[in-house]
């Protein structure tokens, strides 16, 4: 086991606050086939993605499906393996340790997914699945085990009773909030909630999003949160990272990225979220990108956003474009700002201003 300095990251004011997560290049490549009777090709799923989350931050990944964001969260916590790069948590190296070390250290890093039945057993009751982290790593058992459920049953607006019940006596909402209680149970440090609220409806969203951030101001969790939905992920975030094809194009204070995105990506992603104002929604820009995403097993050559961006150049096609600071915090890939220093919304794609979503105060656990 490798245990370094802890370093530091810029917080979300700017400031600079004690990083617990430390993302470095880190890549995930796969072997896939990719069209049949053909021989698998290796597709690079994550490529060279570099990050960091303070205590207490929360980090949203977004981008389109297939862009590598579960799998930048599946990288972090080992559940694939790792092609390069590497993973500190709290100065802890995890992507070198050995299968028994790492065993040890997820308790420090948890996994939320959009479909609580990837993390409860249907066939056990609640009790069970809440306490199985209590019993493994705390050896807890009996009265205690049971006191430590109903504890955390009831952190996250659930009555203790229901620990006997199994999972599909439950709503959507109420497994998440299961599945989310099992998550803390270890007091982690780190909680990737992977698309956790995608498959609910608003309300109960926006009950989750709310439990989450209780949680988070309790505990001083870091949340790496993986969603596409950028009403949500505006409400929710610190600072935002965009994927495509595998490159993390931008990354910044929430609040930067939403007023002044500065890649043509993001550009585009922010025109086509739909914003709860009918008067905005009826006159604002809407980017169409041309195209899917390209075949991960043949990405361009230069920039991987050439084959779709509407501010394509020469140099795009050739170069891949270096990192280049943002003044509002942050950095982003692009050669638009190879002469001219970011924020300068490319004129002709600048999206209409977007209010910020509103969610409401929690309410009982009905959902
Ligand atoms: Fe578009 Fe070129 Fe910038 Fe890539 S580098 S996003 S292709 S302008």
């Amino acid at each position: 086991m490798t245990t370094d300095a802890i370093a530091t990251t810029a917080g979300a004011d700017g400031g600079l606050v004690p990083a617990v997560l430390e993302v470095d290049q880190l890549t995930v490549t796969f072997k896939i086939r990719t069209r049949p009777f053909r021989p698998k090709q290796q597709v690079t799923a994550v490529n060279q993605a570099t990050f960091s989350i303070a205590r207490g931050e929360t980090l949203s990944l977004v981008g389109e499906s297939g862009s590598g964001k579960s799998s930048t969260g599946r990288g972090i916590l080992r559940l694939v393996p790792l092609a390069g790069g590497s993973v500190r948590l709290s100065g802890v190296d995890v992507s070198q340790l050995s299968t028994a070390e790492l065993r040890k250290q997820r308790r420090h890093m948890q996994m939320i997914f959009q479909d609580p039945y990837s993390s409860l057993d249907p066939s056990a009751q609640v009790r069970d699945s809440i306490g199985e982290p209590l019993k493994v790593h705390e050896h807890l058992g009996g009265q205690q085990l049971t006191a430590r459920v109903a504890e955390l049953l009831d952190r996250v607006g659930l009555p203790a009773h229901y620990m006997s019940r199994y999972p599909y006596e439950f709503s959507g909402g109420q497994r998440q909030r299961v599945a989310i209680a099992r998550a803390i149970a270890l007091q982690p440090r780190l909680v990737i909630c992977d698309e956790a609220v995608s498959a609910l409806d608003v309300s109960t969203q926006n009950q989750v999003i709310n439990l989450l951030e209780k949680l988070q101001d309790e505990e001083g969790l870091s949340y790496l949160f993986i969603a596409h939905d950028l009403g949500v992920v505006r409400h929710i975030s610190d600072r935002v990272a965009v994927m495509y094809l595998g490159r993390i194009v931008e990354v910044g204070p929430a609040e930067r990225v939403f007023e002044s995105p500065a890649h043509p990506y993001t550009v585009a992603l922010l025109s086509a979220s739909p914003v709860p104002n009918p008067v905005i929604q009826r006159t604002r820009k809407r980017i169409i990108l041309a195209g899917d995403l390209p075949d991960p097993s043949d990405p361009p050559s230069g920039c991987p956003f050439t084959t779709r961006c509407p501010e394509v150049m020469e140099i795009c096609t050739q170069v891949m474009p270096p990192a280049v600071e943002v003044a509002g915090g942050g950095h982003v890939l692009c050669h638009l700002y190879d002469h001219v220093p970011p924020p300068v919304t490319p004129v002709a794609i600048r999206p209409t201003e977007q209010p910020v979503m509103h969610l409401d105060a929690v309410s009982p656990a009905e959902t």
